[in-house]
């Protein structure tokens, strides 16, 4: 399957990783909007959350478990920080392979819109 992710999953093309366990893979975005920046991704490559089922929902749970330890390894809680999922067009998603864009580093991220 031609998805970038899955080829950042793989090694095939290189990332800067920050996390991984059995199911999940986190990486630094190549294009930071806010000092920390990371994208955690499912290792199954699933679309986006139209394709989430009761079969593999259980990914879910694993993102936001690996959120909540990147969140804690990055100095994240303190300040706080911003969960986004870009699901399909009118949220302008560009790789449909699902991710978690995790938002920090900075006192005030803003209005939740540009
Ligand atoms: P989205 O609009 O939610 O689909 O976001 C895709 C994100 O993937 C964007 O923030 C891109 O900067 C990021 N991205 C694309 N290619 C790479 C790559 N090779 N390594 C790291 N991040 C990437
Ligand atoms: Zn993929």
């Amino acid at each position: 399957m031609d998805c970038i992710f899955c080829k950042i999953i793989s090694g095939e093309i290189p990332s800067e990783k920050v996390y991984e366990n059995a199911s999940v893979y986190a990486f630094s975005d190549i294009h930071p909007l806010t000092p920390v920046h990371v994208l955690v991704v499912p290792k199954v490559h699933i679309k986006n959350i139209d394709d989430i089922s009761e079969e593999n929902g259980r990914v879910m749970s694993d993102l936001f478990a690996a959120v909540n330890e990147i969140a804690a390894m990055k100095g994240l809680r303190e300040k706080g920080y911003r969960v986004i999922i870009n699901n399909g067009k009118a949220a302008g998603q560009e790789v449909f392979h699902l991710h978690m864009h995790i938002l920090g580093g900075k006192e005030d991220l803003g209005g939740m819109l540009a």
